[in-house]
């Protein structure tokens, strides 16, 4: 067979409770434990299957898949046998998610950080943000879903901070019937861009007073009580695409993660439980010989996780939060939907790679605006959660906890366009007071006005152009040659 043929494997899905270890077959939505209420991870049955070959029979595989130009293998399914192995070639959606770039840290940023690091650029993804790894699977799940129950009308539903429901709703768009989207958004806590994206992609948005928390209650309330599919995280298919970015930073380092620092931003932390699970997955199969560390990050305004974690292990209770206002607008969420997975998740990790595999640091407000204009001003496109991690980083370097040989990984988890309203904020000094900014001064960056509009009056467009060029030079102090 072809390298790049569709895979004859197929795996056996299931979903697993984490409260009480029930299994339920996986052809139905299923979000939480009919027994206990708690959340799933989806386990597939028949990945002993996939160990009868080793890890560098995997490792070929998949850097041969690099190479397909089958689109069902293009995107984050290049990692098939990991994520969904029960799904037929014509289920699967592609937009062109993933594979996204690692870029190095600017020569001057990294010599000011002092350790080698890069971004992941997941604000390349067809919504720009990383959203687009869990909705790919989501949706080919849900096409799968109608196929196999001969569904005619499927409403697809979400609470968001702005990214899962641009993400859905561009999904949703894109599938079409019987798929129509519906998204619930915590009312002026999205920014403009953010907003602009399920309505350009035509879904219904309903605003709600309240902070994303609120908004998340709704969306469980409607999935427990009517038939809606429910796209949040909760969603453990979501988990299996988002693991795609573990699958793709180890190949991108040769399959060697040993040594490197990955810094991911919690909010309702589907994220960083995915890109544990994606790793030990790959430890499992041989792909991997060590893992990587984790270094989760949350600012002092929303950090449950942080919280939990802070304390030695006998004391640890889990507390949600209230929120205050955060630029990590994106991960202020103070009752995380995911937590129970990343309990799990963390306790594998330390069981495999050691007490400090996984770690959560906490920033404040002010490091992660400083943080994302520095990253920008050296050519990265950090959104403030990317600046959240390099906040991240220069904490963990001030603790102590990374160096010696290690380089780190962060997530830049949507692209900065998303975000220039903060950026706005931080050059016009106009934060308001709950957020707890101040810029610094000599960073602020406006544009000027070169000729005013009167100057026009008379000119040909030859001249026009003439007295503007002149006074650019003037303006640039620029000696003629
Ligand atoms: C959703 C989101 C996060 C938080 O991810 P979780 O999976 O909710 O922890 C961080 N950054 C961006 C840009 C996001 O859209
Ligand atoms: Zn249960």
């Amino acid at each position: 067979m072809d390298k790049t043929d569709f895979p004859v494997y197929r795996g056996r899905m299931e979903y697993m409770c984490l409260g009480c270890g029930s299994r339920y077959p996986y052809d139905n939505l299923l979000y939480a434990c009919p027994e206990c209420g708690e959340v799933f991870l989806l386990e597939n049955l028949a990945f002993p299957r996939l160990r009868e070959y080793d890890g560098a029979y995997w490792r070929a595989l998949f850097d041969a898949r690099a190479a397909s130009r089958n689109t069902a293998l293009r995107g984050v399914f290049r990692y098939y046998e990991l994520l969904a192995p029960m799904l037929e070639e014509k289920d699967i959606v592609y937009l062109g998610e993933g594979h996204t770039p690692v870029v190095e840290a600017a020569p001057a940023l990294r010599g000011a950080v002092g350790l080698d690091f890069a971004y992941k650029n997941d604000g390349q993804n067809p919504s720009a943000s990383f959203k687009d790894r869990g909705m790919a699977c989501a949706f080919s799940y849900l096409k799968w879903l109608c196929r196999h129950h001969k569904w005619d009308e499927v409403l697809t539903i979400c609470a968001s901070t702005g990214d899962t429901s641009a993400a859905a709703a561009l999904y949703a768009a894109y599938v079409g019937p019987p798929l129509k989207s519906v998204v619930l958004l915590p009312k002026g806590k999205v920014t403009p861009q953010q907003i602009s994206q399920p309505l350009g992609s035509g879904a219904a948005v309903l605003e709600l007073p309240g902070v994303f928390d609120d908004c998340m209650k709704v969306v469980e309330h409607l999935a427990e009580h009517y038939n809606v599919a429910l796209l949040n995280s909760k969603n453990a298919w979501r988990i299996l695409g988002q693991e795609s970015w573990a699958y793709e930073t180890a190949q991108w380092y040769g399959w060697n993660v040993d040594e490197l620092c990955v810094f991911v931003p919690i909010g309702n932390a589907g994220n960083i439980t995915a890109i544990m699970a994606g790793f030990l997955k790959l430890k499992a199969l041989g792909v991997i010989t060590a893992l990587p560390r984790i270094f989760g990050v949350q600012s002092e305004h929303a950090d449950p996780v942080y919280r939990y974690y802070a304390v030695p292990r006998e004391q640890r209770r889990w507390e949600p939060v209230s929120v205050r206002a955060s630029v990590a607008q994106a991960a202020m969420i103070g009752n995380p939907v995911s937590f129970p997975r990343v309990r799990i998740l963390a306790e594998r990790f330390i069981a495999e790679g050691g007490e400090e595999a996984f770690q959560v640091i906490q920033v404040a407000e002010q490091q992660i605006m400083d943080a994302m204009i520095k990253a920008n001003r050296h050519g990265h496109i950090a959104c403030t959660q990317g600046g959240e991690c390099l906040a991240g980083l220069e904490n963990a370097l001030a603790l102590g906890l990374v160096g010696g040989g290690e380089r780190a990984l962060l997530n830049a988890t949507a692209h900065s366009l998303k975000f220039s309203g903060f950026q706005d904020m931080y050059f016009n000094d106009s934060f308001p007071p709950e957020y707890g900014v101040k810029p610094d001064k000599s960073l602020a960056n406006s544009p000027r006005e070169l000729l005013s509009e009167s100057t026009r009056a008379g000119k040909s467009d030859g001249e026009y152009a003439r007295a503007a060029a002149l006074a650019l030079a003037e303006r640039l102090h620029l000696r003629p040659k």
